[in-house]
């Protein structure tokens, strides 16, 4: 079994993206920004956020934080949205979650430039994801596909098994899988209801989890040689666990993310990494 270690590839992806930074800022004598807007004081944001920003500032472009009272209307964020839009200076722009219950996340999501859209949330984004034609993919199935990556194991013809089906995780995963020629199956809440989860699970070469439950997935289930990335971000008595039961499962996986320290590093820095490609786009627009 080899582990899958997310923050060796971040640490290489980090490096890449320092040394493309500085390409640009002698070519273009620019640095890219991005802004990431924040409404409240969520605790989990705001770490979240600085997290990000100490991985902007290694790689060498501007990051920005603006914040938005909790109380704040539909309306001010919209127009926050607009005002960042139209300066020519920003070229990426993330909507902290969560948001407040008097903004709806979706109608925010899509007031953002589609070419200004980092996380790759508009709803245009998604469709020209499913049609190949952005390089802005929503970061954390951009993980998964890293992690995949780095196993040096083509996926084509492979049975891959995606558990859980969310708008941020399942869903556009399986289109970046479909577009390597794995062959796709999608299990949710659904598939357990039935009973069946075991059975789909049985036959994966490939195996990722996203679905929020502690150690939902236990080794036994799982083929021998498979290739196992756990989404899953679960904290039991202080401790975070993934969905998979790690101490099975490495019994079985040939490949395996930890939990901590697989999928999540990653995230970040391949915000970063669209960062970069909005940039280019809009170079390529003006
Ligand atoms: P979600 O709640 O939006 O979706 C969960 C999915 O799991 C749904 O499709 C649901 O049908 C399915 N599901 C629920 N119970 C199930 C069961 N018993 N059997 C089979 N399927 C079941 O969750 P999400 O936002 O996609 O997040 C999933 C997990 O991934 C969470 O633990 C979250 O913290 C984690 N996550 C991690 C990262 C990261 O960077 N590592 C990023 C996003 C989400």
């Amino acid at each position: 079994m080899q582990l899958l270690d997310g923050k060796k590839l971040a640490q290489e992806l980090k490096d890449q993206l320092k040394e493309e930074v500085e390409l640009i800022k002698a070519k273009d004598r620019k640095t890219p920004k991005l802004v990431n807007i924040i409404i409240g004081d969520d605790a989990g944001s705001c770490t979240y956020a600085n997290s990000q920003k100490k991985v902007a500032e290694y790689i060498g472009i501007k990051y920005e934080l603006k914040s938005l009272p909790a109380n704040c209307t539909q309306e001010d964020f919209c127009a926050l949205i607009q005002k960042l839009n139209n300066d020519k200076s920003v070229n990426g722009i993330m909507l902290h979650k969560p948001v407040p219950e008097q903004i709806d996340y979706s109608v925010v999501a899509n007031y953002v430039d589609t070419v200004k859209d980092l996380e790759g949330v508009n709803v245009t984004n998604i469709g020209k994801m499913i049609l190949g034609e952005t390089n802005i993919i929503p970061c954390t199935p951009a993980s998964v596909m890293e992690h995949l990556k780095s196993t040096g194991h083509s996926l084509r013809g492979l049975e891959v098994v995606i558990v859980g089906a969310s708008q941020i995780v399942g869903k556009p995963l399986s289109i970046l899988l479909l577009k390597e020629m794995a062959t796709v199956t999608v299990c949710h809440i659904g598939t357990s209801e039935a009973g069946r989860l075991e059975e789909h699970i049985a036959r994966a070469d490939v195996l990722v989890v996203a679905v929020g439950v502690p150690k939902l997935i236990k080794g036994e289930w799982i083929k021998d040689g498979a290739i196992v990335v756990d989404v899953g971000i679960n904290v039991i008595d202080g401790k975070v666990v993934g969905d998979v039961d790690f101490e099975t499962a490495q019994e079985k996986a040939s490949f395996i993310t930890p939990v901590p320290g697989g999928v999540g590093p990653l995230t970040v820095v391949l915000l970063m990494r669209n960062g970069i490609e909005a940039y280019k786009m809009q170079k390529e627009q003006s």
